[in-house]
């Protein structure tokens, strides 16, 4: 790697490890951060996956996707009771659930035990969302909300800090600095897909840019998994995409599953089924062992 002096850049300088994003900077070539949450190792042999509806759509189905996801092996639940939705309009059913929705989490953490991750969108619900989740999910738009960034740094709670489809990596460890310059270590990145000119069609929203984890690897200690879920905005291409990922060194996966994927309340050309989970739990585990060293399951 060779990392260059050039200045003012768009690219990553010698000059920003130093003074732009030291906290969030390697030390040496074989600095990488490894850290405990809910009693899963990030950044180790494992490699976490989180698991879930978008949405937390009714109690009835976070408990069935709990219970089905945890018995194929998942070791966080996902799901969204806020939700950065992309258009003001609401159905019935298309409709977050909220404070409500946190209470169901709640209690399919404690009934079913299994961890949460759950995007916060505003500063006032912080305090709400943080006394349930075990880490707080910070969503693409919200990537550089630096007062907000902050605020949710100062809970202590671990942070999953999604990329902006529109970000750069150098911008991305700019966000994921102000959350460890608080003080707060337990950082995770998600890339989730960026946008490019030729992904605007329904079925390529996003580009998966699985070539920044590497790119990661070579500047940061901190562990990056992939969604390739939101990232391909398309079911037929989530189980290829995320066997890349893995292969890639991702550190974590994170999956949308539904029981009824065409009929998810929320992006519903995006998740995959139990039964599609559970082979593809098999199948990363294959991967992760047989080119890594590395383990799902
Ligand atoms: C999500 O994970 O539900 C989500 C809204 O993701 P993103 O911020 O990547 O769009
Ligand atoms: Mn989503």
């Amino acid at each position: 790697m060779k990392i260059e002096n050039k200045f003012p850049t768009k690219d990553i300088s010698l000059e920003d490890l130093k003074t732009k994003f030291p906290l969030v900077a390697k030390k040496n070539s074989k600095h990488f951060s490894k850290f405990d949450i809910a009693g899963v190792e990030f950044g180790g042999d494992l490699i976490p996956i989180f698991a879930g509806p978008n949405m937390v759509e009714t109690k009835e189905l976070i408990f069935d996707v709990a219970q089905n996801v945890k018995k194929s092996g998942a070791h966080f639940l996902r799901g969204g009771a806020f939700k950065p939705l992309t258009f003001p309009y609401r159905s019935e059913k298309y409709t977050e659930t909220r404070e409500q929705g946190i209470k169901w989490l709640k209690e399919v953490k404690d009934e079913i035990r299994i961890p949460i991750i759950t995007e916060v969108m505003e500063e006032k619900f912080i305090g709400l969302i943080s006394e349930v989740t075990d880490i707080i999910q910070i969503g693409s738009r919200n990537m550089q909300n630096y007062p907000f960034l902050t605020a949710c740094a100062k809970t202590g709670k671990p942070i999953m800090l999604k990329r902006h489809y529109g970000s750069s990596l150098r911008d991305w460890l700019g966000a994921a600095e102000y959350i460890l310059y608080e003080g707060n270590n337990k950082v995770i990145l998600c890339e989730r897909g960026v946008s490019v000119p030729h992904t605007h069609r329904s079925t390529s929203r996003f580009l998966l840019d699985l070539q920044v984890v590497p790119a990661a690897k070579e500047v940061t200690h901190l562990p990056i998994i992939v969604d390739p879920s939101h990232a391909t905005f398309w079911r037929p291409w989530v189980k290829s995409m995320s066997l890349a990922a893995v292969a890639s060194g991702a550190d974590g996966i994170m999956l949308e599953v539904h029981p009824d994927p065409s009929n998810s309340a929320v992006d519903p050309l995006q998740p995959i089924d139990f039964n599609e989970f559970k082979e593809l739990m098999q199948l990363m585990d294959n991967v992760a062992k047989a080119s890594l060293n590395r383990r799902v399951k």
